[in-house]
């Protein structure tokens, strides 16, 4: 260890006596979550498990799922995939060596798998064996025209359920794989289901998990323990958490969606007026780095107080770009999460504001 190394953490140690958050890191990768354990993550607070799907050869079969005509075809296509996710799923585990790990089910809208111009789509048939006007009036049927408020989140698993089932496979072969391993690796993992604003979204969604688990163990003869929560991210998820809470076993609060939906503003658009919008001081801070207290700050709170309610221990975090902001971690401390998530290089960021808040 390098002379700067130990005096980083010995300061960082002395944060650490302090801060009552935890502090976890949103990785997609071995090499990601190794780095953000050096810089003192406690643990995985989101794996998007979208990014693992453009690797390679994985994409050809991302496609043919996401262009198949039935659930058959659909059912082959993920077929496909499940050993490249579970082998994702061990690296991850293995990396992070006991530490909690939050892996979220697939998210965006499935357009944005594939390909736009028409080039890239003829390349596609015909990899496919199918005729480019087919592949053309699939990539056109599934486009939408506000698509993060559309086809995304859970409602893919609760149309598709195959995509939840192959997903939650994946995550229980790996567990069962590096705890059986030579040097067996202990695993907590936390299934974690997007865009939940009714309750009955999570059920179907959790008794998939449920089954898929069992039926894990009980083909490779182990028993491990996993939960399942949900990403408050929508109002309505917030407002009703209290249902919510009743089937989740933790809450991870997507504050970019949360910023998005609650303020009906676009986190890919909104840049062309916040500017303006500083100037005239309509907002102090641009909504989208820095937690909206005053409003969606107070939907964060609704979704603490409503969970917990029903909970009074229920594990709460954050995993939205707030995770890493200094003024949002103190808001959170102040609402009562138990942790923030964001990216690696915040981690000791997070770690210095939650102790600042705590003091
Ligand atoms: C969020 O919405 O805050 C979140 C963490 O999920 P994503 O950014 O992947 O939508
Ligand atoms: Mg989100």
């Amino acid at each position: 260890k390098s002379y700067t190394y130990q005096l980083f953490e010995t300061v960082m140690k002395w944060a650490d006596k302090y801060r009552k958050l935890g502090i976890r890191t949103n990785a997609d990768s071995p090499a990601q979550a190794k780095s953000a354990l050096l810089l003192g993550a406690e643990g995985i607070g989101l794996c998007r498990t979208e990014h693992m799907f453009f690797e390679g050869d994985r994409i050809d079969s991302m496609r043919r799922m996401i262009l198949a005509s039935d659930t058959a075809e659909r059912k082959a296509a993920l077929a496909e995939l499940l050993p490249y996710q579970r082998s994702d799923f061990e690296g991850i585990f293995k990396a992070m060596d006991g530490h909690p790990v939050t892996i979220r089910l697939l998210d965006p809208p499935l357009h944005e798998f594939l390909p736009h111009d028409s080039a890239a789509r003829n390349a596609l048939a015909e990899k496919l064996g199918v005729s480019s006007e087919f592949v053309a009036e699939r990539c056109n049927a599934l486009k939408e025209q506000n698509p993060m408020l559309g086809h995304r989140g859970c409602r893919l698993g609760n149309s598709y359920p195959e995509i939840t089932e192959m997903q939650a496979r994946a995550i229980f072969e790996a567990v069962a794989k590096v705890m059986k391993g030579r040097k067996p690796v202990k695993v907590m993992p936390e299934v974690m289901v997007p865009l939940v604003g009714f309750v009955q979204e999570l059920k179907f969604q959790v008794a998939i998990i449920h089954r898929v688990a069992a039926e894990v163990m009980k083909e490779k003869g182990v028993k491990f323990s996993y939960m399942v929560g949900t990403m408050i991210e929508i109002p309505r998820g917030a407002i009703t958490a209290d249902e919510i809470a009743e089937v989740a076993d933790f809450f991870s609060f997507g504050t970019n969606d949360l910023t998005q939906t609650g303020l009906g503003m676009s986190r890919d658009d909104s840049g062309s007026f916040l500017g303006k919008y500083k100037e005239l001081d309509i907002l102090a801070k641009n909504p989208f780095a820095s937690i909206d207290q005053a409003g969606i700050g107070q939907l964060v709170k609704i979704g603490v107080e409503k969970g917990r309610g029903v909970k009074p221990k229920l594990k709460i975090g954050v995993c939205g770009e707030h995770g890493g902001d200094p003024e949002s971690i103190r808001f959170f401390n102040d609402v009562g999460l138990n942790y923030v998530s964001c990216s690696p290089p915040r981690v000791p960021v997070a770690r210095l504001a939650a102790a600042q808040a705590a003091i």
